[in-house]
């Protein structure tokens, strides 16, 4: 997607402090952290949202999730506890059409979210 901006930061067009990359999978500091550590973790694959995932993409789904995992213990959050969040449509707050967890830690969060 040439106008994406995750698009420009998978492909180095757009700087990014990047934590994590392997062939399909990008994990960066977001530029408006919400919490002390706040990293959005991508498929380098376009995929819009949630409404727009197939069966093939099972397998890099999941494999955000361990990706998650490895990144909160690098960040000290194991004990601590963190959220990972995926808004799905403008109306639940996703502002950049390019799927992305947010992974969330280092401070106390409520429940039920905003
Ligand atoms: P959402 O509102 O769920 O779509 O989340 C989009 C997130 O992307 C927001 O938290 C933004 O702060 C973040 N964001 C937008 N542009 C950039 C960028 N160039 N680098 C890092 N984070 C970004
Ligand atoms: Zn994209």
């Amino acid at each position: 997607m040439e106008e994406c901006v995750f698009c420009k930061i998978v492909k180095g067009e757009i700087p990014s402090e990047k934590v994590y990359e392997d062939d399909t999978v990008l994990g960066f500091k977001d530029i408006n952290p919400a919490a002390p550590v706040h990293v959005l973790i991508i498929p380098k694959k376009h995929i819009e949202s949630i409404n727009d995932l197939t069966e093939e993409d099972s397998n890099i789904i999941a494999h955000i999730y361990l990706v998650a995992k490895k990144i909160a213990n690098e960040f000290g959050l194991k004990e601590k506890g963190y959220r990972i969040v995926t808004n799905c449509g403008e109306k639940a707050g996703q502002t950049v059409p390019h799927i992305h967890f947010h992974l969330l830690g280092g401070r106390t969060f409520k429940w039920p979210p905003g």
